[in-house]
């Protein structure tokens, strides 16, 4: 591990988030200090101002939800105009003085912060989890995005990495991911169908793999349906009966309402697995909900909702030009795929059976860690492996007349570049502007503005004689690049696509040294303290050892060296440089090494004399100093 840099791979999730690695052949989701895998993407403000994540930040949602924010994956990279759709069915509290065209704020408590600053809370508390499993600063990152996810989604994604002070090396499709987590890049030829079902998801990606080269074909999918629409049906029904029954009505009870939420959820898990599930709910008055809910009723309650993804999954078939039978793999991901009648339902779309090896929840970060892999260079088989992905919609300008001119087709595979030739509509113009737009549609104003720039200086020539080469680039992260050049003269101008809503590089820098500076100060905390303990630990073995008839063995030469280490680290111990600590601590540990020895062969013999082995060692405490494995962080 030390020897090759540390790459993690992240899903930053609508719901949740997860971070993993490679460790040896296969990928690991790395988990929290509770010990769970899946961080909630919930981040809550407390009264003390001091950010929360994850689950611990879930009791703000419903204690003080003016502090807490989550889904704040659905305002990556959009502007005040584009989310006044989400505002009408998420709880997203906007600062109150933005202005149209600019990033949103969110509000927490008298704070405002950005959607990347939001995601980079959630991505710093996953960088911590890696660094605490590792024991060593953690920095570079590959992060998972929805595959039709634009450039500006795509950009605030990699300002929200670089504000957790994480180097994103790369940008995948979580598609993408999830088939190479399944190793299906190891497959010559085939087409792979990805069915994503999430919280408040669904994304429905086919792939093509040819000669192990991945290509996204296709992609669709609804972003209002999930796992949260289950959840809310359960609790309708569940208010309904409380009402009907007991005459009750709870509806307008936070915290009832969460109870029931807590309840239901769970038996809706437990549903994935029980044949049968009583809910037993406390309600206000001593009043008690009681119902018993079997897996059939169950799977006829979310008929309706399940049934809503098959249209995507027919509209991506049919964009791919595909029949179902063409399908050779079928890939399952999000959390709500682990319900049978799901299972069901994808199995009976494709014609095929599903894989369902790995945690559907998980998948996409093995992938990314997978991903992680390749770059740092730690892969062999799949070391020369190009992952194609797609753009997910037409990318082109304005032309004359407010038209839009394609120039990138919606569904081409990227890293992807062309261009098109125009030229002057005016005798004697020297100024082109070039409008770049995103879309489906004819006219310009019905597509999203990506940017503008001016091509200038072009020589006066007469209409229609300058030729104005438009290319555009598109990254393997899916970030575009525009650039403009009048090939007579050689004029030429070019733009970094700065999405309509994105934050600007001195933004984002603001942002950064905040969060960066203060997450370096902590680690080198947690590190001086970690350090510390683990030298207590050793000096308290020595003094054992000291007592130990092994210590009356060592030359007068061993016992001045240890004593002078001993010293040493005494000293270091009490200021917080933990590299100088550690750095004793092995010396110490070193120079015991022969007194561990000894301590071993002496209770050995003791033991063969007969003695309890256990006995002696409770007298003495553990056999230490042993020389310690390097501390592990876990
Ligand atoms: P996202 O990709 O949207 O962040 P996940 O893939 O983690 O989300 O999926 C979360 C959803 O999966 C939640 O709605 C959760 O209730 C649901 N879920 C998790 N486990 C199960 C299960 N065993 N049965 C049914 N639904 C589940
Ligand atoms: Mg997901």
């Amino acid at each position: 591990m030390a020897d090759r840099e540390i790459i993690i791979g992240i899903d930053l999730g609508t719901t949740n988030s997860l971070v993993a690695f490679m460790s040896g052949d296969a990928p690991a989701v790395i988990p929290g200090e509770d010990g769970v895998n899946l961080v909630p993407s919930v981040v809550a403000l407390d009264e003390k101002n001091q950010i929360i994540v994850g689950n611990a930040a879930r009791k703000y949602l419903i204690e003080t939800p003016d502090r807490a924010v989550y889904s704040i994956k659905r305002l990556m990279g959009r502007g005040v105009d584009d989310v006044q759709e989400e505002l009408k069915l998420f709880p997203f509290q906007l600062a109150d003085d933005l202005q149209p065209g600019e990033v949103v704020r969110i509000r927490l408590g008298e704070k405002t912060f950005t959607p990347p600053e939001i995601s980079a809370f959630i991505l710093r508390q996953l960088k911590r989890n890696a660094e605490r499993f590792f024991g060593a600063p953690v920095t570079k990152a590959v992060i998972t995005v929805p595959a039709y996810f634009n450039d500006a989604q795509r950009q605030a994604t990699k300002d929200a990495g670089r504000i957790a002070g994480l180097d994103v090396l790369r940008l995948v499709n979580e598609p993408t991911a999830a088939s190479l987590a399944y190793g299906l890049d190891k497959k010559e030829n085939g087409i792979v169908a990805v069915y994503d079902l999430g919280g408040g998801t669904f994304d429905v990606s086919i792939l093509k793999l040819h000669d192990g080269i991945f290509e996204v074909i296709a992609t669709n999918g609804d972003t209002h349906l999930g796992g949260d629409d289950i959840d809310n049906l359960l609790i309708r029904i569940a208010l309904d009966d409380i009402r009907g029954d007991l005459g009750l009505d709870v509806s307008r009870n936070g915290e009832a309402v969460a109870t029931i939420r807590k309840a239901v959820i769970e038996a809706k898990i437990a549903l994935s697995s029980q044949e049968s599930i009583k809910l037993d709910i406390d309600l206000p008055g001593d009043k008690r909900y009681r119902r018993e809910i079997t897996r059939e009723q169950f799977e006829q309650l979310i008929q309706p909702i399940i049934d809503r993804t098959v249209g995507p999954c027919k509209q991506a078939l049919k964009d791919a030009g595909l029949k179902p039978e063409q399908i050779d793999e079928v890939v399952l991901v999000g959390g709500s795929t682990r319900i049978p009648k799901v299972r069901a339902l994808v199995k009976d779309l494709f014609q095929r059976e599903p894989h369902i090896d790995l945690n559907p929840d998980e998948v996409v970060a093995l992938g990314a860690a997978v991903q992680a892999n390749i770059l740092s260079g730690g892969s062999t088989a799949t070391e020369n492996m190009l992952l194609l992905d797609v753009t997910p919609l037409s990318l082109g300008i304005e032309v004359a007349g407010g038209v839009t001119d394609k120039i990138i087709l919606r569904n081409s595979t990227i890293p992807a570049s062309a261009s098109q030739h125009y030229t002057t509509q005016v005798d004697g113009q020297t100024n082109v502007a070039i409008h770049v737009l995103q879309g489906e549609r004819e006219l310009a104003k019905d597509c999203r503005s990506l940017a503008r720039f001016d091509l200038k200086g072009i020589p006066p020539m007469a209409a229609g004689m300058p030729r104005i080469e438009v290319k555009f680039l598109i990254d393997a992260n899916g970030i575009l690049q525009v650039s403009a050049r009048e090939q007579r003269s050689g004029k030429q101008a070019e733009i970094e696509v700065q999405p309509s809503y994105g934050l600007t590089d001195e933004q984002v820098e603001g942002m950064i040294l905040d969060s960066f500076d203060n997450a370096e100060e902590d680690f080198r905390q947690r590190q001086v303290i970690e350090a510390g303990n683990e030298a207590d630990t050793i000096l308290a073995a020595l003094e054992k050892g000291k007592k130990s008839p092994a210590w009356g063995e060592l030359t007068t030469e061993e016992k001045k060296t240890i004593a002078r280490l001993e010293k040493m680290l005494v000293e270091v111990k009490t200021g917080n440089d933990y590299q100088a600590i550690r750095k004793s601590i092995d010396e110490l540990n070193q120079a015991t090494i022969r007194l561990a020895e000894l301590m071993m062969d002496s209770a050995v013999t003791t033991a063969l004399k007969g003695q309890n082995m256990d006995e002696s060692n409770a007298d003495e405490g553990p056999t230490a100093p042993h020389p310690m494995a390097k501390a592990e962080f876990k």
